[in-house]
């Protein structure tokens, strides 16, 4: 089909992230016009629920009118202002008083950043400032897993255990590791079962941390359940061994919740749900249900005191981002937070759980999936050549882009992470609407199916 006139402009003027650069100039772009609850709508109309709340972060939907008067409030008050030199303005005061509220652990301070990125390069920024302050300037080195997601900046990309976010990119830097991912389905060996599983790749990160000696090991970094590597859910035990491990040496653990945190999991924090204790915590997306932009470090009294020494030594504590706090994202923060209080968010994720699962567990029997797996209304669908041997498909076949295209056209937008199909939809969502979504996932797998070419099935 020609591209359209706004289709057209969009080639013309945009480099897209994330995208196959070379073949968007034929397709060209879907564009997006309007929102309104789980639903976004394109230029000529048609109507998709957004299955996954744009970038896992839309929570509370399209056009919350709520959120739109306290983005407006600040707007009218105090556009903008920072937080440097011993400045500061009451949206963020608010926030990071509400953050600590609402911490999984006991959090001292607040540092606010303009994503997720910047968040979790804060915090390998401050672990080395840390440990420079305590006098340990060898303790350095980050432990990051095969699969993880951590952002795109230098470091945070480093941090990401992705292919694609290093090849070409010159990435990883040094002093970043990175140790087994904890998804049983794709890496156990075929006899062990999850607690075997869990003890082996438990027992590499000790042989790794002895072998690189833990005095030059300043922190481990891990989202509770990783998102844009698939959608896995670690097996049980595993963060408690791993928490144990980190204490042993006295590395940090830091807990990057900015898929995680604010309910998607049913609590307010994905530590809470998969049962372990952070140092440090990153966050940004759902804090705003991404109506303005904004991340956040929280961090305990410990790692506070030695900030505070350091730069009494130095005279400052060079660190901050022009947006980092802004007064819009702020305010919908402190906006966002409230609404995710009173009108009973998480307990509404807890309710919807077992209609999502009960869904989940009807399309693992189609023929294509290999595995679901989720929590609370974060959920992925492993597709599989072979059901029996767990094969992959061949990747060139790109079949998680086909059925996500397949369920595009039946009216839900989903994302495909290689073969993985993601689901996060807003948190707003009702029971009707989650329906809908999985008919469409269900006519999508069907499709798909259908189309699949001759010998790509090996079962
Ligand atoms: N951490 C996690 C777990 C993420 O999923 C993402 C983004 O998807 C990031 C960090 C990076 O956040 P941002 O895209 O806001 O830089």
């Amino acid at each position: 089909m020609p591209l359209t006139n706004v289709q057209t402009r969009d080639v013309e003027a945009l480099l897209h992230p994330y995208t196959a650069l070379h073949t968007l100039r034929d397709t060209g772009p879907l564009v997006l016009d309007h929102g309104k609850g789980v639903h976004v709508y394109d230029t000529h109309g048609k109507a998709y629920i957004e299955g996954m709340s744009g970038l896992w972060c839309a929570g509370l939907g399209f056009g919350d009118e709520e959120l739109i008067a306290a983005a407006k409030q600040q707007l009218d008050r105090l556009p903008y202002y920072h937080l440097f030199g011993g400045k500061s303005m009451e949206p963020a005061i608010e926030l990071a008083e509400k953050l600590k509220e609402i911490a999984p652990f006991e959090a001292s301070k607040v540092f606010f950043t303009s994503s997720g990125s910047e968040a979790n390069d804060t915090q390998v920024k401050l672990a080395w400032y840390y440990n420079n302050a305590r006098g340990r300037p060898q303790k350095k080195k980050i432990i990051s897993r095969v699969k993880a997601y951590h952002g795109v900046t230098i470091v945070a990309a480093s941090l990401t255990g992705l292919p694609n976010n290093h090849r070409d990119f010159d990435l990883p830097v040094d002093r970043i590791l990175h140790t087994d991912c904890p998804h049983a389905y794709r890496f156990a060996e075929p006899d062990e079962d999850d607690a075997a599983f869990t003890a082996r790749i438990v027992a590499n990160l000790r042989a790794m941390i002895e072998r690189e000696g833990p005095e030059t090991i300043a922190a481990f970094i891990a989202e509770p359940i990783l998102g844009a590597g698939g959608v896995i859910v670690p097996p049980e035990g595993y963060y408690q061994a791993v928490q144990a491990l980190l204490a042993e040496h006295d590395i940090l653990f830091i807990d990057d919740e900015v898929i995680n945190g604010f309910g998607r999991t049913g609590n307010w924090w994905g530590c809470e749900t998969m049962g372990f204790t952070p140092d440090t915590i990153s966050c940004a997306k759902q804090l705003t249900s991404a109506y303005a932009p904004l991340g956040a470090v929280m961090v305990g009294e410990e790692m506070y005191d030695a900030f505070v020494e350091e730069s009494r030594k130095i005279g400052v504590f060079g660190h901050g981002f022009t947006y980092g706090g802004h007064p819009l994202g702020c305010a919908l923060g402190v906006k966002a937070i409230e609404i995710y209080q009173k009108r009973g968010i998480l307990e509404r994720v807890r309710g919807l759980t077992p209609q999502f699962e009960a869904r989940m567990q009807r399309i693992a029997d189609h023929p294509l999936v290999g595995e679901v797996r989720g929590k609370g209304l974060i959920g992925g669908v492993e597709l599989v050549s072979s059901k029996s041997t767990r094969a992959p498909f061949d990747p060139a076949l790109a079949i998680g882009a086909r059925c996500v295209a397949n369920a595009q056209k039946h009216g839900a937008i989903l994302r495909a992470v290689g073969d993985t199909v993601a689901l996060c939809p807003p948190m707003i969502i009702s029971a009707s609407e989650l329906d809908q979504l999985f008919d469409c996932l269900e006519a999508a797998l069907k499709d798909t199916l259908a189309d699949l070419p001759a010998g790509a099935l090996s079962d």
